[in-house]
């Protein structure tokens, strides 16, 4: 990890490409255009509409969209997924809202609330099937960040195999685990709180931070600050505070890094382990600023022109 600021760290420095949502005729998320996905999995409905017609606030659908597929596969495991899936596997479509040009900043509390319950709902039903190891939760914003349908809309694929990056996670956490005998993450939140410079909000559940060795400019990972390893059994009440923290969050990021595109993914630990004492789900919202360029991946190394302080301060200091 190289922090390098001497390359430019005022923000207009920054490629960003701000996402803007043109509206879509044809779009196969708008309400309306039901006939235009597969039948749903999941749907929270408005008084008396039927299921696969307009009347819906939030619908979940399995993901046969060519288009959505290949998002899918542009995820940061670097290590062909789709290839190690064996036949096995499920792929499913969130479509957060109807509003077509709604986001996550834009919509209520309550409506990113429901976006995080069906996040829940899903997992809770497919680890139901044994043959799943893992379920990769994730959201691409912005055609920057790999989206191709404008559409407000989530992803989860559910996979045979943990991926690399989160068995790498949880290595690091196991031997911190071995050796000191607590959870790295819980240690995290409260050296973080004592120290402050890195935190961006805290609402008492959950604790937005710059993390300490962060891969891009204005990383940022929120996690529950009570231990808990499964981001689908959390007691209620975290999802609504997580809902506020991240469209606090959103909104921050938007004012002063020009709606940038971004991705969202959720950590947890593998399906059906029992609950962890060293995991510790959280959330990883990567903003789009710099292309990584050759060296990046050539080398391993990211150089990151932002400090985690100085972003910190950008975010936490932010005025809406
Ligand atoms: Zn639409
Ligand atoms: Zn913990
Ligand atoms: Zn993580």
């Amino acid at each position: 990890m190289i922090i390098s600021t001497d390359r430019g760290k005022r923000l207009s420095d920054f490629r960003i490409e701000p996402v803007t949502i043109p509206s879509d005729p044809g779009c196969p998320f708008c309400e309306g255009h039901e006939h235009m996905t597969p039948r749903e999995l999941l749907a929270r409905r408005r008084d008396g509409s039927g299921p696969n017609g307009p009347g819906w606030d939030l619908r979940v659908v399995p993901n046969q969209l060519p288009v959505l597929r290949v998002e899918g596969m542009l995820d940061r495991q670097g290590e062909g997924l789709f290839d190690k899936m064996n036949g096995i596997g499920a792929h499913e479509v969130i479509i957060e809202t109807p509003k077509h040009d709604d986001t996550l900043a834009t919509m209520s509390d309550a409506a990113v609330e429901q976006v995080l319950w069906a996040f829940r709902e899903r997992m809770q039903d497919l680890k139901r099937d044994r043959r799943f190891r893992y379920i990769i939760v994730f959201k691409n914003h912005g055609k920057a960040a790999g989206s191709s349908l404008d559409h407000p809309h989530s992803q989860l694929i559910a996979l045979p195999i943990i991926p690399r990056e989160v068995r790498d996670e949880m290595e690091g956490a196991r031997a911190h685990f071995a050796s000191k005998e607590r959870c790295v993450f819980c240690d995290v939140l409260s050296q973080e709180e004592r120290d402050g410079r890195r935190v961006i909000a805290d609402n008492g559940d959950m604790m937005a931070i710059a993390p300490y060795a962060p891969r891009f400019p204005f990383e940022t990972w929120i996690l529950p600050k009570r231990h808990q390893s499964l981001f689908e059994d959390a007691p209620r009440h975290e999802y609504a505070s997580l809902a506020r923290l991240l469209g606090d969050l959103l909104r921050r990021m938007n004012k002063m890094l020009l709606n940038p595109p971004y991705n969202l993914l959720i950590h947890s630990a593998p399906l059906n382990d029992a609950a962890s004492d060293f995991y510790h789900w959280h959330m990883e919202i990567i903003p789009t600023l710099t292309k990584v360029a050759g060296f990046e991946w050539a080398t391993g190394f990211y150089v990151n022109p932002t400090s985690p302080e100085e972003a910190a301060q950008v975010l936490r200091e932010t005025r809406l």
